[in-house]
């Protein structure tokens, strides 16, 4: 590991102020990934600026929302009773992610900036665009059997690893950041990046900008949500595919819906595909095969990873089956 210094921010500004003066500073909360990639060599920071210790962990409510500190802890997240009852898929998808022992430690922050699990991004001995740009990519003509289907590019393939983001996506999620610029509220759809061409890029988070909260709007609906995550094994992996769902039910007629995906793009995925064929349409099984349809569309696959279509269309039709089902389903 390269060496480096450590500085623990008294607060967002200083924070802002140490990264700004320090080009190759990076930002450190849990650490859950930030460790790991140092120890791999693929981030390799002149300083890491220590932000868990911000004021910036509660969970309150907002505008008949909830916003969330980004240093909360995915656990506190999980087990809020508000997030629990109000937005139950976001409760969800975080306990389908990691272990405890993780969940314990990683911030919401965090989860939003966390790096692909690519094997060949990880091993530094590959070719990866994503980490070293215009170097090429290893994952095209490699095992890619976790990669993405919807939105690569000629030069990354990666999927997004993250669960909890695919559920902010269906909720309409708003970031709250602050940098040298001042503040800004960013849509969740608009935070992370498709890779075109500069698969380096993620998000659209500035050098010395830091995230300080996410909100979630006020969905009285939200409470009729699911998140189905399928994996190779029953815990701590990765998802192969994951479906978000949140519908409004109005007599048997779905009023509203959110559908995100996980695992098969290379951010967290929002299907407007998906959402146009349900809204106004019967909340039947015949509905659900066509938004699943609808969904994997424009998929793409490669030599190993066909498989994620077909799995993402279930993975999505049950999901909308179990949300449907709830509370007397087609009321
Ligand atoms: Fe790198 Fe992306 Fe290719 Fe993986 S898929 S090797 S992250 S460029």
């Amino acid at each position: 590991m390269n060496p480096f210094t450590y500085v623990r921010a008294a607060n967002s500004d200083e924070a802002i102020a140490t990264l700004k003066r320090e080009p190759q500073a990076m930002l450190i909360a849990g650490g859950t990934n930030m460790l790991d990639l140092m120890k791999e060599g693929v981030h390799t920071p002149s300083q890491l600026v220590d932000i868990r210790k911000l004021p910036s962990t509660e969970i309150v409510t907002k505008d008949g929302g909830i916003r969330m500190g980004a240093a909360a802890r995915n656990s506190d997240v999980a087990y809020n009773s508000l997030v629990q009852k109000r937005y139950p898929v976001l409760s969800e998808a975080i306990l389908a992610g990691a272990s405890a022992q993780l969940r314990n430690m990683a911030t919401v922050g965090g989860n939003l900036m966390q790096r692909t699990r690519c094997p060949y991004f990880h091993d530094i001995a590959f070719a990866c665009n994503k980490r070293q740009p215009d170097s090429g990519c290893a994952a095209l003509e490699g095992f890619n059997r976790m990669h993405a289907v919807l939105g690569t590019s000629e030069h990354c393939i990666a999927a997004n690893p993250s669960d909890m983001c695919v559920a902010l996506v269906a909720l309409d999620a708003i970031v709250q950041t602050q940098g040298p610029g001042g503040e800004r509220s960013i849509p969740i759809t608009d935070f992370h990046l498709l890779p075109g061409d500069t698969p380096h890029l993620e998000t659209v988070l500035e050098h010395g900008e830091i995230i300080t909260a996410v909100d979630l709007p006020a969905m009285p609906f939200a409470w009729r949500s699911h998140y189905l995550k399928v994996r190779d094994r029953a815990s701590y992996a990765f998802a192969l595919v994951s479906a978000a769902v949140v519908l409004e039910i109005d007599g048997g007629e779905i009023r509203n819906a959110r559908i995100a995906l996980g695992g098969v793009g290379t951010k967290p995925w929002r299907s407007l595909e998906a959402e146009e064929v349900l809204v106004s349409a019967p909340a039947i099984e015949e509905t659900f095969t066509a938004a699943a349809n609808a969904a994997m569309r424009e998929a793409r696959p490669y030599q190993y990873n066909q498989f994620k279509i077909e799995l993402a269309k279930r993975t999505l039709e049950e999901a909308l089956k179990t949300v449907a089902a709830m509370s007397g389903g087609q009321a």
